[in-house]
């Protein structure tokens, strides 16, 4: 069972691939943005912090995406796979990702990073504020978003490079352009 973890820009089309990738190898698409919104719009002493702080295009604490994610994945029923999108998201929450992975027997096989300009970022963000309804689809919440990306995503994707599990794949072109160049990657590790 596929266990892989998505990283890319807003607008790269993360969600996207993640979900089609989770469906290709029968896997759950875990989104900690998705369980974040769920999380921010129930009652709770966190529920304004946690909406704030994603309106700001900010990121909310590591202990809170962390619990969210083990809580998610705890529940899955054996042989636990999924295509987690938008955790780990930095160092620090890789490392304890890590941690926990091993303990668990439930480390990465691989991890997708999708290269994508940021011109092209800007633009695709801004039409899916058309329909999405996310407060933080607007260009000036888009380009901090890039910036935090910017500043948190090179550590991560270092830490993955040195494990060997780094797969980095082209982000432009079709959608289906994409998740087949993603799958020509998958397709050939072992998955065990
Ligand atoms: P996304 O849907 O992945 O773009 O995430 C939307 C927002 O949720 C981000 O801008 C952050 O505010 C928050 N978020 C999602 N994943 C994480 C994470 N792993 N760590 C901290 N904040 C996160």
């Amino acid at each position: 069972m596929l266990r892989s973890l998505l990283v890319a820009p807003p607008g790269a089309g993360k969600g996207t691939q993640g979900e089609r990738i989770a469906a290709v190898y029968g896997v759950p698409h875990i989104a900690t943005g998705d369980l974040l919104r769920e999380k921010a719009a129930q009652p709770s002493p966190s529920a304004g912090e946690l909406a704030a702080a994603m309106a700001r295009g900010e990121l909310v604490p590591d202990e809170v995406v962390m619990a969210l994610v083990v809580e998610r994945i705890a529940a899955l029923v054996p042989p636990v796979g999924f295509v987690l999108d938008g955790f780990p998201r930095t160092l620090a929450q890789a490392e304890q990702a890590y941690a926990w992975g091993t303990a668990a027997d439930l480390t990465f096989h691989a991890v997708v990073s999708l290269d994508v300009p940021e011109a092209v970022l800007v633009e695709r963000v801004l039409r899916r504020a058309e329909t999405s309804g996310r407060q933080d689809d607007t260009a000036e919440t888009v380009r901090r978003r890039i910036r935090v990306y910017a500043e948190s995503s090179g550590p991560l994707l270092d830490f993955y490079r040195r494990r060997g599990i780094l797969v980095e794949a082209d982000g432009t072109g079709t959608v289906d352009e994409v998740t087949a160049r993603i799958r020509a990657r998958l397709d050939v590790l072992d998955l065990s």
